[in-house]
């Protein structure tokens, strides 16, 4: 069983009382960040802070966003602090109106410095990274729903669900309308709908054209680094990028192909010095630090 996901807004309501944690590490030196009130790119206006939902009464002067709310340098920074940590988001939206802000704008307004650029860089690579693992498009209305039970391939979409008042569940390997009975690990009923192992392990092999000296190579791979899986369609060398985690990686030996040319150098049309690595048996999980 499955919610949807909802990163927007979430906690509009808890916002204005939560007031017991102090923002974590908004700054590594006590000193405010403020816009300079000779700043020709800035908006300014009167009134009140209103990313300030902890009450810290920054002093800066106020500017405008986008969207017409009101920020000083360091309420936008804890704002997005606060989705990056706490509500894992891969965008930025406003905490009064939830429209969008680009990277862009935050990093201007927010005054982020480049430790901060690469904070806020890292934890939305994180964030995104995290949700192509665990969010998936419901094939009905292709809303974004995370999964509960690991085990459990059906799959509830809830408003998909509430719009056709019965439950509606798709199978989170084949993203098809479920088919068959729940729970199930394996696969559901509609045709081709067969788990990555099944996959690796019955796949046809490959003939890489280009590439000498190599037999018996698996046609399909999982990525070594986030263990999509992927497909050699046999022309070019031996080595493919990931069009999830954009890795390359040498598809008869399975080491990242920066690895694998390094044991063998200028082999890309060669087959490896350790030979062609067996049919995979797991799938490399994503570390994501
Ligand atoms: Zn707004
Ligand atoms: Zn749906
Ligand atoms: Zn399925
Ligand atoms: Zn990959
Ligand atoms: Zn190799």
């Amino acid at each position: 069983m499955g919610g949807k996901l909802s990163t927007k807004g979430k906690n509009k309501k808890q916002k204005k009382t939560k007031t017991t944690s102090a923002p974590k590490n908004s700054s590594k030196s006590d000193e405010e960040k403020c816009y300079s009130p000779g700043d020709p790119t800035l908006q300014f206006v009167d009134g009140e802070d209103e990313m300030d939902f902890l009450y810290i009464g920054y002093k800066s002067l106020r500017a405008k966003m986008s969207c017409g709310h009101a920020v000083t340098p360091m309420s936008l920074t804890d704002h997005c602090r606060r989705l990056l940590d706490d509500e894992g988001v891969c965008r930025f939206v406003c905490g009064k109106c939830d429209a969008e802000w680009s990277f862009e704008e935050v990093s201007k307004m927010a005054l982020l410095t480049p430790e901060e650029v690469e904070e806020f860089e890292k934890k939305l690579f994180i964030n995104a990274a995290r949700d192509l693992l665990d969010v998936k498009e419901c094939p009905g209305c292709k809303s974004r729903v995370v999964r509960n039970d690991l085990n459990d391939l059906s799959v509830e979409c809830t408003e998909c669900t509430a719009r056709e008042r019965t439950t509606y569940m798709f199978c989170w390997q084949c993203l098809k309308k479920w088919k068959g009975p729940v729970p199930r690990s394996d696969h559901c009923d509609n045709d081709g709908c067969q788990s990555p192992l099944e996959i690796l392990k019955n796949c046809e092999d490959v003939v890489l054209s280009s590439v000498t000296g190599v037999t018996g190579c698996p046609s399909i791979r999982a990525c070594p680094t986030c263990g999509m899986l992927v497909v050699h369609d046999g022309t070019k060398c031996k080595n493919i990028g990931c069009t999830q985690c954009k890795v390359e990686f040498c598809f008869v030996c399975l080491k990242i192909t920066t690895e694998c040319l390094k044991l063998n150098p200028q082999s890309w049309y060669k087959v490896c010095s350790t030979g062609v690595a067996p049919r995979q048996t797991s799938i490399p999980v994503w570390q994501i630090s």
